[in-house]
């Protein structure tokens, strides 16, 4: 793999991401993929906004463990929990697991996600199979499962105004079409239209479903994009605040959707991408 370079060397200043404010003190999450890049952001800075955490992993157990460990470091609880998300028995045993250890869950951030990037017609079936059912299905398993704990729990006043918040972790690319992508573009417009269908049927119950939008973020899915001052340059012509995503910019959102500081916010995707959406292209006038 390469080397990761030193993250002022392409980006300048970056915001204190240790200073979030303890906005969901008490609550209990549960995020996928969370051994690696943005899911391991978000549950540690979930733990360090006062939310106990579930870190779901699906392969490297040691990664999961060192997430665990700086959980508890922010003065958390936390347990790593083996599932593949795209199999409904492993999603439901994790929940259970989860419910036995945590007694309930107040917030879900669904991100486990992944590329099998292909041509159209060099596209197998098992790549599309893969990047939906990953993406997009296991999603919908574990928003499912979530959801049927708010609604058997209802409303903790104790630690929110809402009975659940899921967070699912889409892409600029939910809007952005992606040649050679067809697999994770679709994959992430489903999570736009799952996201407010379910937004609006679940509204009525207080829980509140929203998405993040991810522009370029560094983490390992995407190191072609970073690794080279020539590579890091082109992705800045889509970019038009100049600097790549970190981990902790997703972060960062996901804390504020998870409080009730957004408890008015349901069915948006807030994109967190320095403008991407904005087409860049046309910022000399087109
Ligand atoms: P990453 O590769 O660092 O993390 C992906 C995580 O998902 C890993 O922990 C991986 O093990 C896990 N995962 C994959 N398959 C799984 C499965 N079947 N069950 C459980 N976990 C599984 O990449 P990342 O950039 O942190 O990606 C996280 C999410 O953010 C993805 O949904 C991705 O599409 C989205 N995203 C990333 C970017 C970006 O620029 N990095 C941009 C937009 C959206």
């Amino acid at each position: 793999m390469p080397t990761q370079p030193d993250a002022s060397q392409f980006n300048g200043d970056l915001p204190n991401y240790k200073n979030c404010p303890k906005l969901i003190v008490g609550q209990k999450a549960l995020v996928t993929g969370a051994n690696s890049g943005i899911g391991r952001a978000v549950a540690i800075g979930l733990a360090r906004a006062g939310a106990d955490v579930i870190v779901n992993y699906v392969t490297n157990e040691p990664a999961a463990r060192e997430v665990v460990a700086a959980i508890e470091g922010e003065g958390a609880k936390g347990l790593a929990i083996k599932a593949d998300v795209s199999r409904e028995a492993e999603v439901q045993g994790m929940f259970e697991q989860a419910l036995a250890a945590f007694g309930t869950i107040d917030i879900l951030v669904p991100n486990a996600g992944l590329q099998r990037d292909a041509a159209l017609t060099e596209m197998s079936l098992e790549q599309w199979n893969t990047v939906i059912g990953i993406n997009l299905t296991g999603q919908f398993l574990c928003i499912r499962e979530a959801v049927k704990e708010f609604l058997r729990r209802g409303v903790r006043k104790d630690v929110s105004v809402a009975a659940g918040k899921i967070i699912c972790m889409s892409s600029v690319h939910e809007v952005i079409p992606w040649a050679g992508h067809v697999n994770y573009a679709t994959s992430k417009g489903g999570i736009q239209m799952m996201m407010k269908s379910l937004a609006q049927e679940l509204a009525p119950h207080r829980i509140r479903v929203n998405a993040i939008g991810p522009g370029a973020i560094r983490t390992p899915i995407n190191t072609d994009a970073w690794t080279t001052p020539e590579a890091y340059a082109d992705l800045m012509k889509l970019v038009p605040y100049r600097r790549i995503g970190e981990p902790e910019d997703i972060a960062q959102v996901a804390v504020f959707l998870a409080s009730d500081m957004a408890d008015y916010i349901s069915g948006v995707t807030l994109f967190v991408d320095g403008g991407m959406t904005c087409y860049p292209g046309f910022a000399t006038g087109g």
